[in-house]
């Protein structure tokens, strides 16, 4: 299998309850939702999207024509001090130091691509792998962090996961709808339309109001990380 690759880059993670977590960020081209080409902007669910997952001309992008090209450049992208050691090891040094590499893998929607031998080959490195899906596609077996951020209730397939990331407020999709979910953690994230508009107080008020939802901010943006 051939994986297309906007960007691939050393980051902190900026949203949800990974917030802070040093992060390899693949982003994969293409989404099922959208072309991303803005003459079909006013067809799309997420007329907000503010990702270019289009092409893989981004930093670290490319194509890569296999599992194994893909992992390797995952891996060469943690940074060398931090490398880890293969994860059977029972003297492995990084989980003595209590921390754990970690991939997010986004897009786009980024299991349109991402594969069980994709994942395994990352679990053999030592890494945890962490992905942020829009849910319309089940998910492969062996993800350590599932993100569902759904942007339509009724294509819905992914209904548990490790948080739930909602943007608010969205038409159609109110979060009651969502609670009866398996999911561990509830986040409402403001919808970003840029210009004057800004939904952060709607979400503090809901969140106030209705416990059990978190607020997500995205930090990257706050700090000046992509
Ligand atoms: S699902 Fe996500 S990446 Fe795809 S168009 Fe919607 S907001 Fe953009």
């Amino acid at each position: 299998m051939t994986y297309s690759v906007k960007e691939l880059f050393y980051t902190l993670q900026g949203e949800g309850a990974q917030t802070g977590r040093a992060s390899v960020f693949c982003r994969f081209s293409g989404c099922n939702l959208w072309s991303g080409l803005e003459k079909d902007r006013h067809k799309t669910v997420c007329p907000f999207c503010d990702t270019d997952f289009v092409g893989v001309d981004g930093e670290g992008g490319g194509k890569f024509h296999n599992a194994r090209q893909l992992a390797d450049a995952i891996i060469s992208t943690w940074p060398e001090s931090h490398q880890p050691t293969n994860s059977h090891q029972p003297d492995n040094r990084l989980q003595q130091k209590n921390y754990t590499p970690y991939v997010v893998f986004t897009g786009g929607e980024p299991l349109l691509q991402l594969d069980s031998e994709l994942i395994q080959l990352l679990h053999d490195a030592g890494f945890e792998v962490g992905v942020e899906t829009n849910g319309t596609i089940e998910a492969p077996e062996g993800i350590d962090w599932l993100c569902v951020s759904p942007k339509q209730l009724d294509n819905l397939k992914q209904r548990c996961g490790n948080e739930l990331k909602l943007l608010f407020p969205l038409q159609d999709l109110p979060p009651e709808k969502f609670e009866s979910l398996d999911f561990q953690h509830f986040f409402l994230q403001a919808v970003d339309e840029g210009g004057e508009t800004n939904h952060l107080q709607a979400v503090i008020q809901y969140c106030l109001a209705h416990p059990r939802w978190r607020v997500s901010l995205q930090t990257h943006k706050l700090l000046g990380l992509k």
